[in-house]
């Protein structure tokens, strides 16, 4: 999945976003100073993670009576820290 970053309200803030298949614009608020606990979720149902161990975190969460696919990668920051992102995309 390719990610779009822009600047948030505050400094080390950032939207990180992406264009879903539902037609949305679906994401996720990083904060550096807190990084986000609860994914971003869809409207289709896919969470994303932001942040060290993303993959981690997310799988840890999702609901255990439904099954996901996992979409692992990274996104530069606005202000240029690379961090992992994982997408939990519902199998249909
Ligand atoms: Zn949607
Ligand atoms: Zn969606």
């Amino acid at each position: 999945m390719k990610y779009t970053t822009r600047s948030g309200d505050v400094p080390h803030q950032a939207h990180v976003n992406y264009a879903c298949p539902c037609g949305c614009i679906a994401g996720v608020i990083y904060d550096a100073a807190a990084p986000p606990e609860k994914p971003g979720a869809c409207c289709c149902g896919r969470l994303l993670m932001v942040g060290p161990g993303a993959r981690q975190r997310l799988e840890s969460r999702l609901p255990g009576d439904e099954a996901f696919d996992l979409d692992a990668g990274t996104v530069k920051l606005p202000w240029g820290e690379v961090v992992e992102t994982a997408l939990a995309v519902p199998q249909e």
